[in-house]
């Protein structure tokens, strides 16, 4: 920019509103979401659009301090987008119905499938077994 004097200035700092930053890759510091060490038998679905993402019998305490899960709910839950970089390669997983990041695919997951999905709790909204909408107990 310029200023009317023709000179430039420095852009002063601007109080933006908050950036819908559901797209943006980042994760939250561990053992700070609400679901890390939930337990209690349910689903969950994404905070932004309510897709089914995965199901509380898929979690497994994973001492990371993210929730984590062997499974997604259904196949089509997530996307999986690999993102390399010199020293590893990671799958980047977003829900499939917004595209919001939702956390990463790790393959050192417990059995019966080997993965980890490891996830930011607050991109995920949980729902209790026998609420309204949730799943049957
Ligand atoms: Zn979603």
């Amino acid at each position: 920019m310029t200023d009317r004097d023709g000179t430039r200035d420095v852009d002063p700092p601007v109080e933006r509103p908050a950036p819908d930053d559901r797209r943006i890759a980042r994760t939250e510091q561990a053992f700070t979401s609400p679901h890390w060490n939930r337990t209690d038998r349910g689903s969950y679905r994404c905070a932004w659009c309510g897709r089914d993402l995965f199901d509380s019998s898929a979690k497994f305490e994973s001492s990371t301090g993210w929730p984590s899960f062997t499974d997604t709910a259904v196949p089509t839950s997530v996307v999986g987008i690999p993102e390399k970089n010199r020293f590893f390669t990671r799958i980047e997983v977003r829900c499939a119905g917004c595209e919001s990041h939702l956390g990463y695919l790790f393959r050192d997951g417990p059995d019966p499938t080997g993965l980890r999905y490891c996830v930011n709790g607050s991109a995920l909204q949980f729902v209790p077994a026998g609420a309204e909408g949730g799943p049957g107990q």
